[in-house]
């Protein structure tokens, strides 16, 4: 460990976030923010790293968000690994952990939602999770305006999230340039999730199916053969090695939308493993 790696300062009120953000400013400095939730792994990193090197200052967020959670989900037992992940920040240099309150994000009488339309309807995480987007796009915008920096950092793992985002800061006129990094992997190739943690032994060994499965589709589909085919051999191989599948689908991978000729392309799936929902996606080259 170099001895020049500082602990990261963990501030929790928005007052001194936003004096010592000032102070960054005066002194000509650049900002990135990189949004987490915590339960940080190395995907996380790789995106601070990412950050490191496009701006002079650093502050990932660590916010474990309810707006973007249903009822049903995993918001109270989310993995909560705070210690830990401050610990990994000061490796990756971040400068600030920014880990406000949920009461102080959302008092009592908090009124106001950033509604994305675009690529947040599309039918594809927006079908499975109706009021996610809505959570997400209203906490980015919170932690944008809070921390004010010129570059805002999101994993391509979450492909839609970061279209949505994206769309929003230019639809927002906010000033931050949105910046994709790519998915960091598993040695199999399983897209490293904080969820991951959830699979049992058995359901990990499967989990790299998914990946394996979008390669293989997006090279058929690049290899120019029928569309529509690729696909459902693609899903029943899915569903045949356990998965319970919401989608598995080709688009635009800008808009999102069905994919015309001549526009670059995605693949994207989402699909259960036992309690855990998985997402990835790859570039159709
Ligand atoms: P989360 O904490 O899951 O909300 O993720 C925070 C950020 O990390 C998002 O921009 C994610 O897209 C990104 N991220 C999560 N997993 C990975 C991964 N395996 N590779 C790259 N980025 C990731």
């Amino acid at each position: 460990m170099q001895s020049t790696k500082r602990r990261p300062a963990v501030v929790r009120k928005l007052a001194p976030l936003r004096r010592i953000v000032a102070r960054w400013r005066a002194a000509g400095e650049t900002i990135a923010l990189v949004p987490t939730m915590g339960a940080l792994h190395a995907g996380h990193l790789a995106l601070v790293r990412l950050a490191r090197r496009r701006a002079s200052r650093v502050v990932v967020s660590i916010f474990v968000n309810p707006a973007q959670f249903a009822p049903t989900e995993d918001f109270t037992t989310y993995p909560r690994t705070f210690v830990a992940d401050v610990r990994a920040l000061r490796e990756a240099r971040a400068d600030i952990v920014w880990a406000p309150t949920v009461a102080d994000m959302y008092p009592d009488g908090f009124a106001v939602q950033v509604v994305p339309a675009g690529p947040a309807a599309v039918g594809l995480e927006d079908a499975a999770r109706p009021h996610f987007f809505a959570g997400v796009a209203t906490v980015v915008a919170k932690l944008l305006i809070q921390c004010q920096p010129d570059i805002a950092v999101f994993g391509e793992k979450d492909y839609q999230q970061l279209r949505v985002v994206t769309v929003m800061a230019r639809d927002l006129d906010l000033p931050v340039k949105i910046v994709g990094a790519p998915t960091v992997r598993e040695a199999d190739g399983l897209a490293m999730a904080s969820r991951n943690a959830y699979l049992s032994p058995d359901e990990r060994a499967v989990a790299p199916v998914l990946y394996r499965v979008l390669k293989l589709c997006a090279e058929k589909i690049a290899a120019g053969r029928p569309v529509a085919a690729i696909l459902a051999e693609g899903r029943e191989t899915l569903e045949r090695a356990g998965f319970r599948l919401d989608y598995l689908e080709v688009r635009d991978a800008e808009t999102l939308r069905l994919p015309t000729k001549g526009r670059p392309l995605r693949l994207l799936a989402a699909a259960t493993l036992g309690r855990t929902r998985l997402i990835d996606n790859v570039v159709v080259p």
